[in-house]
């Protein structure tokens, strides 16, 4: 064979420094490149033979790295169809530069991100080498050996080659400023990264022994893939100790996971792969552990936020596609119509598995569901397609500890705990210390409430509410139990305006003052408690909802405000507000300013009664100030609520005591 020289056919003449500048934060996928290749050159052997254009019998197909430190060569070697002289010219010199050449051209200006999802192919060697070469045998009879080398400019040399047996061999002489991929670990690492399930044996160098003090070699290959994963099995053939077991060896860090799906289609689109519902211990450790992404068993990447939806990045595992396009921008993948049938496809699996494991697991499903909660809410939260089917399978808890799906709830409470205007009432608490008395006041009243402690139980009792009919859904403590489930209306309170803002006045001057108060006069009955303290459902949850970040940042600035029930049947309240009728004078009574008076006599009465009105008020909260009952009860309520603290709590305690020696000691 003659030997002869070219250029090839890449119309920049500088290509090869912009590979190397463009590149340069991925330079590692290289040897996924052309592991792949000689992968493809084996499987199209493989076809060959089956198909019986190949007559000779097949030797083992394998793939193997032989890397070479001290020379600092590494060797991708494999014995699949190889290549003539003219498919050589044809495949390297003429397609695929120019097709690389071509693809940078139209890429240059997403190629930072989208680096390590494509397929430069062959030519992503010269990202590390200085110099390669191919020498190459076709499977065709009568073919003859061809090398072919390049040393990084737009020069080749082909020749003649002594190769003797079938195949491809590609060396790469490994430039020095990327002389970590002339070492060992790296290659292990990325084989390990990249070909752990590619479908030919990879071989790199012989498994090793630990013999008189040192490894040594054994005539035994070390093959670093598994060629079936378990994803391309059949799932009829596995049990779930198999998906445990490919787990562990997926996340060896991880505890086992709760549920696996097997996905497997092939129609409209390819794809199969096997997702798990992880334990999510560390609620911050959420993320580390992802989803990996293989295009016919090779791995691609393990960032799949534009592939699967968000509340399923949550789940890890493997997804292998070859009909998801690697070679476009992130952000095109989003619209892209494959992707979002796979998303779709995904989800929908999910919620199918899940629904399966309601109706035929459901012990199961309960036992494990505080560590699926999270995971469900955040999908039904976000995809509203996966909410439409989760509305089916969603547990809830309640606070003693029993399980039931949306409708099973909504007819368990509902005889109890419909209102007069027929609206079901669910209740639910966050904090069984703290809302305690509520708990038990609505207990005792012979009603169910809900256990909800996740984190995004604001936003998801928002969502359930919107989505069960004529239900309400409020927290135990943010009224007294008869409002909250109101059978009939409320007795009225006879009082003037002016004893509702004395009332007002009162309780406000001893409160504490961070927080905003409303108080108001209510008929709860004798045996009711004289105060009661209650934080409005809708004003809470909007501000919960927006400090985990929702787009309310109204409701969030706004200080907690609470409401001060004072119970006007109680008897210590009653004398309180005699008390006070007797001792503070009335506010002084200014006439109001005649029909014909001018505005300037106008404004002179009107500021008239505004003095009258501060005077009378600022003699009210002298009072307050002074009265020990009024202070005791206020704080009986604020702990009651698990607001009592500091100094308050301290004053609270010196004052009981007092209260208590008079009881026992004076009698
Ligand atoms: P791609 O693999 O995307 O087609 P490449 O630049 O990697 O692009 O390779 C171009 C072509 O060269 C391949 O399609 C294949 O026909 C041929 N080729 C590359 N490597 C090998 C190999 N190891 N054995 C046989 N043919 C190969």
């Amino acid at each position: 064979m003659k030997s002869n020289k070219g250029t090839i056919g890449v119309t920049t003449e500088n290509i090869f420094p912009v590979i190397k500048k463009f590149l340069y934060s991925d330079h590692e996928i290289f040897l996924r490149e052309l592991v792949a290749n000689a992968v493809d050159a084996e499987q199209k052997m493989k076809a060959l033979a089956d198909a019986g254009d190949f007559k000779l019998p097949l030797d083992d197909l394998k793939v193997r790295i032989e890397l070479d430190e001290a020379a600092k060569t590494l060797k991708v070697i494999d014995n699949g169809i190889g290549m003539t002289e003219d498919e050589l010219d044809r495949y390297i010199n003429q397609i695929a530069f120019s097709s690389a050449g071509e693809f940078l051209e139209k890429y240059k200006d997403q190629i930072g991100s989208i680096i390590g999802h494509f397929g430069l192919g062959f030519y992503s060697a010269f990202m590390v080498a200085k110099k390669v070469t191919i020498d190459t045998l076709s499977w065709q009879d009568g073919a003859k050996a061809v090398r072919w080398s390049c040393d990084g400019s737009p020069e080749y040399e082909m020749g003649g080659s002594d190769k003797k047996d079938r195949g491809t061999c590609i060396t790469l002489y490994i430039d020095e400023d990327e002389s970590e991929f002339a070492a060992k670990g790296r290659i292990q690492e990325l084989l390990n990264k990249y070909c752990k399930f590619m479908p030919v044996p990879i071989v790199f160098g012989k498994k090793q022994e630990w013999k008189d003090g040192k490894y040594v070699d054994t005539a035994e290959d070390n093959v670093i893939n598994t060629i079936e994963p378990l994803w391309s099995r059949k799932p009829s053939e596995l049990q779930k100790e198999d998906y445990d077991k490919f787990y562990r060896a997926l996340y060896p860090m991880g505890d086992d996971p709760l549920f696996y799906i097997h996905l497997n289609v092939d129609y409209p689109f390819n794809l199969t792969g096997i997702l798990y519902f992880p334990k999510i211990k560390d609620k911050m450790e959420i993320r580390k552990d992802k989803i990996q992404l293989y295009c016919n068993q090779m791995f691609v990447t393990d960032s799949v936020d534009n592939i699967v939806p968000d509340f399923l990045t949550l789940l890890h595992g493997v997804i292998d596609s070859p009909d998801i396009p690697l070679n476009v921008s992130r952000s095109y993948l989003q619209s892209d119509a494959n992707v979002k049938k796979i998303s779709g496809y995904i989800t929908k699996k999910v919620a199918d598995r899940l629904e399966d494991i309601f109706k035929k697991e459901r012990a199961e499903l309960e036992s494990k569901w505080d560590n699926l909660k999270l995971f469900i809410e955040y999908g039904m939260l976000s995809d509203e397609k996966f909410c439409e089917r989760a509305m089916k399978f969603c547990l809830l808890k309640n606070t003693e500890g029993k399980f039931y799906s949306l409708d099973e709830y909504r007819t368990a409470v509902e005889p109890a705990q419909t209102d007069k205007d027929q609206q079901v009432v669910i209740l639910y608490a966050t904090d069984k210390e703290a809302q305690y008395s509520f708990i038990e006041a609505a207990k005792n009243k012979g009603y169910d409430v809900l256990w909800l402690d996740c984190q995004l139980d604001a936003h998801f009792v928002n969502l359930l509410e919107s989505k069960m009919e004529k239900c309400r859904i409020v927290r135990v403590d943010s009224d007294s139990i008869d409002k909250l489930i109101k059978k009939e209306e409320d007795a009225k309170v006879e009082m003037s305006d002016g004893q509702r803002t004395d009332l007002s006045t009162l309780f406000k001057a001893v409160l504490p003052t961070e927080n905003n108060y409303f108080v108001q006069p209510a008929k709860m009955g004798v045996d009711a408690d004289a105060v009661l303290i209650t934080q409005d459902e809708f004003m809470r949850r909007y501000r919960e909802m927006s400090a985990l970040g929702g787009g309310m940042n109204f409701y969030g600035e706004m200080p907690a405000s609470y409401t001060i029930n004072v119970n006007v049947d109680h008897p210590l309240v009653d004398k309180i507000l005699k008390e006070e009728a007797e001792k503070v004078p009335a506010a002084e009574v200014v006439a109001d300013a005649p029909e014909k008076a001018t505005e300037e006599e106008k404004k002179a009465v009107q500021e008239k009664k505004d003095a009258a009105a501060a005077a009378h008020k600022e003699a009210v909260e002298a009072y307050a100030k002074g009265n020990e009952l009024l202070a005791q009860l206020c704080d009986l309520a604020l702990l009651a609520s698990g607001m009592l603290k500091g100094k308050a709590l301290s004053d609270f305690i010196a004052r009981s005591r007092k209260v208590v020696e008079d009881a026992y000691l004076k009698a």
